[in-house]
């Protein structure tokens, strides 16, 4: 399957508007990354998809990447400097829990969807919205190359 091909439209809709709907709390900025295979250790290659999508470029350094890959069902949080420097090392260990709660009952779209409204409320103290906010990075989801 191809990662494009993973969530339905109303899926797919449905994360992108959990991710506008933590933006309006706060200005951290969350993407959602889908790809087939994770070659490596999940959290590296988060890191590596990170910078390839040039999320450290936030203005607060406050970007917060969902990685997900499909086939062999690996998935990490990844948050930037700014938010590293300001939470504790466990900041994103809840979140991930119960995201990977609901997939282990193959809700995805709902376990990102939870997720991405988590990290809206747990961000919304250190990085509050502000009215003059941008988007900084697409709220919609990315994929990554099908190699199956
Ligand atoms: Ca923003
Ligand atoms: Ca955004």
């Amino acid at each position: 399957m191809k990662p494009a091909d993973f969530f339905s439209l109303v899926d797919k809709e449905r994360i992108a508007n959990a991710i506008s709907n933590a933006e309006n709390r706060t200005s951290g900025e969350i993407r959602v990354h889908v790809e087939s295979s994770c070659p490596e250790n999940v959290l590296d290659h988060a890191a590596f998809i990170f910078e390839k999508l040039k999320m450290h470029e936030t203005r607060l350094r406050n970007g917060v990447l969902f990685y997900l890959s499909i086939n062999d069902r690996k998935f990490a949080i990844l948050g930037d400097a700014g938010i590293n420097e300001v939470t504790p090392e466990d900041f994103w260990d809840q979140i991930k829990e119960t995201v990977l709660a609901l997939f282990r009952e193959g809700k995805y779209a709902e376990g990102l969807e939870r997720g991405i409204f988590m990290a809206g409320e747990a961000l919304r103290d250190h990085f509050p919205y502000k009215k003059d906010d941008i988007d900084e990075l697409s709220n919609d989801i990315s994929y990554g190359k099908n190699r199956s």
